[in-house]
C-alpha cells in the first residue's frame, strides 16, 4: 500500500509540475492577434506547436523516469535496490537457469530478479520478499547442509 501511494505521490507531483509548465507556456507564448477569432494555436501556430511537441516529448520522459524508478525500489522500505548480480548463464541454462539481474533491498527486505532478455515482450520483474526472521533462513540453509553429508 504504502509503495503504491509513494508511486501515486510522484506521479501526481510530476503531473503537477508537467501542467505547471504547460500553463506557463501558454502564459508566455503571446497568441497571434491577426487571427482575431480564436482557432486553436495548437495546429495553426507552428512554433508553439512544436513548443508543445517538445513538452509533451519532456512528458514521456518524465513518465518512463517515474515507472523505472519505482520498479527499482524496494517494496517495503521504498529504498532503491542496490547491488545487481548476474546470475544464470545461457550455455549452462539447464544447470544455473536463464540469465537475469537481480537486485537487493539494502535492509534485505526481498530480492527483484529481473530477467536479462525479455523474449516474450516486456516481462514483470519477479519480487521475492525475504523473511523478517533471519535465524531460520540460516537454519534452513544449514539444514540442507546436513541432508547433504
Ligand atoms: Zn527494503
Amino acid at each position: 500500500m504504502r509503495y503504491w501511494a509513494y508511486f501515486a505521490a510522484k506521479a501526481g507531483v510530476a503531473g503537477a509540475v508537467l501542467y505547471g509548465l504547460l500553463q506557463l507556456l501558454d502564459l508566455l507564448w503571446p497568441e497571434n492577434p491577426d487571427l482575431g477569432f480564436g482557432p486553436p494555436r495548437f495546429v495553426y501556430d507552428l512554433p508553439y506547436t512544436l513548443a508543445v511537441m517538445l513538452w509533451f516529448l519532456l512528458c514521456c520522459g518524465v513518465g518512463y523516469a517515474v515507472v523505472r524508478d519505482q520498479r527499482y525500489r524496494c517494496r517495503v522500505c521504498l529504498r532503491r535496490l542496490r547491488m545487481p548480480v548476474a546470475t544464470g548463464s545461457w550455455s549452462r541454462m539447464l544447470q544455473f537457469g536463464r540469465p537475469r539481474i537481480e537486485y537487493i533491498c539494502p535492509y534485505g527486505h526481498g530480492t527483484l530478479k529481473r530477467e536479462e532478455v525479455q523474449i516474450l515482450g516486456l516481462e514483470t520483474p519477479q519480487w521475492d520478499p525475504h523473511s523478517n526472521d533471519l535465524w531460520e533462513e540460516l537454519c534452513a540453509a544449514s539444514k540442507e547442509s546436513d541432508h547433504r553429508s
